[in-house]
């Protein structure tokens, strides 16, 4: 019924002023390299609504909407976005916001579009298109990291305060769980928060924070008593209150700013606590099979996009008197690469189906997060070597995927995190449970 209602106001929004309408691109000069690199490329999923194991034709009206979004207001930009460091995230969450794509899967009461978490994929495997990683994993950390705790038990106070205007694209969300000292095992986490009187007073750090130097506020896990598992909880904190003491330079995702906080007796109001005390890290936990799911989903499109890429350079790159694609090891490889882009794909809409219908898919999801992160290492690997010394070059796509999506492996559960995950849930972890992220 609720689906049905979300479908419903989904069909609504397409066809209102609210859903992104194309305008024509202008055109300019071109590098051979952008040439090539920026072609649309075809995806091999099925492309009509009759064809697909998981979308209805909202999914594809939805993907479709989106897709013009990223072409007009997004991909115009990445290149400078990832050599100033940052990509505007106010303004392009309230583009996005206004079109109704920061909130598929949240509640209408709140500015969602109360759709289930199959339109969050949908999302997802489009926002793959952007030619960078990092604005898609800014988005999705706002989407799928910050905000399902509080729409799930959040208190109506809180979430008109904080969940609202993230849907909307008027505050940016950050998400705080990894520290200096603590990331696969979210347990040994140190930031305190003690409570005097009505409030919180807050110390510690936070590292890894994604859109930590323009966030308006964290989600923020901290202890707020002794204990164990227990004694975590989720926190919203406005983030002005908070230091920032760096942005960390990386290897890839160059357009996502990540920085360094500390908290230095913050105060926060204990109302500010999602749900219940001393739930943060079941919270916390419960929302890993989304968050997994939605990088899976996101990456699939962009291995598509660089195995195509791949296909047209090395299709028009001649050496030794023939192109490059036309040597067996070449179009062999890329045949291999597809098809485990394709066993992923089944594995995502498997796990996504069974989710939507309530199922615990914890074990497929850590099977496709540990699959996407090996088999991105494959793919950015195999395709630059073909592309020559292009591929070393800072301005074609399979270069930026090749740095960008190393934290695949790392980001949200590490491998062997998942590796633990999948065998716990084979019974075969000896006398360990599972409690790393
Ligand atoms: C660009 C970027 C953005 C990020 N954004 C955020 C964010 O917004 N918010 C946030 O809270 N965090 C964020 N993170 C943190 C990220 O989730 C952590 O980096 C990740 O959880 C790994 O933690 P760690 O870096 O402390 O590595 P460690 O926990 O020190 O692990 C190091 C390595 O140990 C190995 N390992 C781990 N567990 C096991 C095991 N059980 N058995 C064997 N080997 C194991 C893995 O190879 C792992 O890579 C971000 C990180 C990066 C790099």
């Amino acid at each position: 019924m609720a689906l049905r209602e979300g479908a419903l106001r989904l069909n609504v929004l397409v066809r209102s002023r609210h859903f992104y309408k194309l305008t024509s691109l202008g055109g300019g000069v071109r590098s051979l390299t952008e040439k090539v690199s920026s072609k649309q490329v075809k995806s091999s999923a099925p492309e009509t609504a009759a064809d697909h194991l998981i979308y209805t034709q909202e999914h594809f009206a939805l993907k479709e909407s989106l897709r013009k979004l990223i072409d007009q207001e997004i991909n115009p930009y990445v290149d400078q976005w990832e050599a100033e460091g940052k990509f505007p995230a106010h303004k392009i969450f309230k583009i996005l916001g206004n079109a109704g794509f920061l909130g598929v899967n949240k509640p209408v009461e709140y500015g969602g579009l109360g759709l289930d978490f199959s339109f969050s994929v949908a999302v997802a495997e489009e926002l793959g298109n952007i030619r960078c990683g990092g604005i898609p994993m800014a988005i999705g950390v706002q989407t799928d990291m910050t905000t399902p705790a509080l729409a799930r038990f959040g208190s109506d106070e809180l979430k008109r305060e904080f969940l609202l205007p993230s849907i909307s694209g008027d505050k940016v969300a950050c998400l705080g769980v990894s520290e200096v000292g603590a990331g696969s095992d979210v347990s040994s986490i140190k930031t305190k928060a003690v409570r005097k009187g009505d409030e919180y007073v807050i110390n510690g750090g936070k590292m890894w924070t994604t859109s930590g130097t323009q966030a308006d506020w964290m989600c923020l896990l901290a202890n707020t008593s002794d204990g164990h598992f227990l004694q975590k909880s989720t926190i919203c904190d406005s983030f002005p209150r908070v230091h920032i003491a760096r942005k960390i330079d990386k290897l890839g995702m160059w357009s996502s700013d990540t920085a360094e906080v500390f908290f230095d007796d913050v105060h926060v109001p204990c109302k500010n606590v999602i749900g219940q005390e001393g739930m943060g890290f079941t919270y916390q936990m419960l929302q890993f099979q989304e968050e997994r799911l939605w990088a899976v989903a996101n990456i699939l499109t962009t291995m598509d996009n660089v195995i195509q890429e791949t296909i047209q350079y090395t299709r028009q790159r001649k050496i030794f008197k023939q192109p490059v694609l036309h040597h067996q090891a070449v179009h062999f490889r890329l045949a291999e690469l597809q098809t485990e882009v394709e066993l992923l794909r089944s594995l995502l809409y498997r796990a996504t189906a069974l989710y939507i219908k309530g199922n615990d898919v914890t074990k497929l999801a850590s099977m496709a997060k540990l699959k996407g992160g090996r088999l991105a290492r494959e793919v950015g690997d195999s395709c630059l070597q073909y592309w020559g010394g292009m591929g070393y070059t800072s301005d074609v796509l399979v270069s930026r995927f090749y740095r960008d999506s190393r934290l695949m492996s790392i980001g949200a559960g590490a491998d062997e995190v998942m590796l633990g995950i999948i065998c716990k849930y084979m019974d075969t972890l000896p006398g360990k449970s599972c409690n790393e992220r």
